[in-house]
């Protein structure tokens, strides 16, 4: 079997104005949908970040990639290493995460592309073998998958645009009576038991409230957790760590607090030092393997969020669930807005990650039906959960007039990289910087 065709189809997915401290989401997110075809005239799907750095890294793979075994990914990430090893120049000034999104770190250029192939890849052996990928990276250690609630500050609007504009499902979200709400909708609709609220977006003392709100709404056995995107200092920082001790503890955490690894490990410190053992989750200050020996070295990061997307692929989450084991490490998973093919290949990642044992982030409450891309619709959650079936490769195929209509919006859309610092000039304050830390 031979890859013999490589197809990459970007697409605009309606997205609500949703805040973080990047910003503000634009009115559209934007994806890629890869499509690999076999000379046994098997199909292989991926989806991973959308725009022209994605898309221009897949295509300087385009060569590679046709002709290619499917079977061999090791030599494929060898290349791919090598090349990110040339380039090093390029990529040793540029900033990591904690300032770029996700998607458009050039740090990660060659693990998100890895990624994209890799899951590609397996989709189609899956599917030529009729087996699901789980299995052929040794099996399952879990038949559901928990996702979180994973709650945002958000504007009026449900995305899209003009006559495009989506209902606004979860309406305007800014105090802790509407996070409460938004809260409530989404475990009624999904049956999710764990909830995330992404924070860093209005002062501190505001978040702190809605935390203490879907404690007392929800109860301890909602486990809890924050993530502001470095939006404080080391000492608001702890400050919140202190007044959410109780709201955090029984399987909850603070998630990038501050930015850095050395401003993590002092909060962590005086955190330990009040007799607070809430630990700190990281997606912002460990983001490759090369972070993880600081992130035990220093204990500045006691859970890492992993996410096939940009670690490099599916196989990468178990050599990150292997390690974390071995360091004593807790393991969730990050998410980035995204269609069904994304939620599979995020299911069947943290399927096969004995270390994996929080709720996954999914962005997939903010999606519509009217945007996603596989056959028969909308993934369906079960209590909360992703039932990872015995159907072969991601359990999905492509639905080629959705895509079609995703191609179609990402024309018509005057960008082609997630901004949010411009897209929150441009909607809500012309005079919005990103400052960290904000408090
Ligand atoms: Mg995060």
């Amino acid at each position: 079997m031979r890859i013999s065709e490589l197809k990459l189809h970007p697409i605009a997915v309606a997205d609500g104005p949703l805040r973080s401290s990047y910003g503000l989401h634009a009115p559209y997110a934007l994806r890629t949908i890869v499509e690999i075809k076999t000379t046994d005239g098997i199909t292989g799907i991926s989806e991973t970040y959308g725009g022209d750095g994605p898309l221009a890294a897949l295509e300087a793979v385009r060569s590679r990639v046709v002709g290619m075994d499917p079977f061999q990914l090791a030599s494929f990430w060898q290349y791919l290493a090598a090349e990110s090893e040339k380039e090093k120049a390029d990529t040793a000034g540029g900033r990591s995460q904690t300032w770029l999104v996700p998607g458009e770190n050039p740090l990660d250029k060659h693990t998100r592309t890895n990624a994209a192939i890799e899951v590609a890849c397996l989709d189609a052996i899956g599917k030529a073998l009729g087996r699901p990928v789980c299995d052929l990276v040794g099996g399952k250690v879990r038949d559901r998958v928990p996702f979180s609630a994973y709650l945002f500050y958000k504007h009026a609007g449900g995305g899209g645009m003009g006559a495009d504009a989506r209902d606004d499902e979860y309406g305007e979200i800014l105090t802790p009576e509407a996070v409460v709400r938004s809260c409530r909708q989404m475990i009624n609709q999904y049956g999710f038991k764990e909830i995330k609220l992404k924070g860093g977006v209005l002062p501190p003392d505001d978040e702190i409230a809605a935390i203490k709100a879907l404690r007392a709404e929800f109860g301890p056995t909602f486990p809890l957790r924050i993530d502001p995107n470095c939006a404080w200092s080391v000492d608001t920082s702890v400050r919140v760590g202190r007044e959410l001790k109780s709201e955090l503890a029984d399987g909850g955490y603070l998630e990038d607090p501050c930015a850095g690894m050395d401003g993590m490990a002092e909060v962590r410190r005086r955190l330990l030092a009040e007799g607070n053992k809430t630990p700190l989750a990281s997606n912002v200050a460990t983001t490759c393997f090369a972070h993880v020996p600081e992130a035990k070295r220093t204990d500045g990061v006691q859970i890492i969020l992993s996410d096939p997307h940009y670690w490099g692929g599916i196989r990468s989450q178990q050599k990150l669930s292997d390690l974390c084991e071995v360091l004593g490490l807790g393991m969730s998973m990050h998410s980035n807005n995204h269609l069904g093919v994304s939620l599979m290949t995020m299911a069947h990642a943290a399927a096969v990650c004995p270390s994996l044992t929080y709720a996954c982030d999914t962005h997939y409450p903010w999606q519509t039906e009217m945007d996603e891309v596989v056959v028969g619709g909308r993934i369906k959650f079960e209590n909360g959960s992703v039932v990872i079936s015995d159907k072969p490769g991601l359990g999905v195929t492509l639905d080629y007039d959705q895509v079609a209509r995703g191609t179609e919006r990402y024309n018509k859309l005057p960008y082609r990289k997630r901004d949010d610092e411009a897209e929150m000039q441009q909607h809500i304050d012309p005079t919005w910087k990103r400052v960290l830390p904000r408090w």
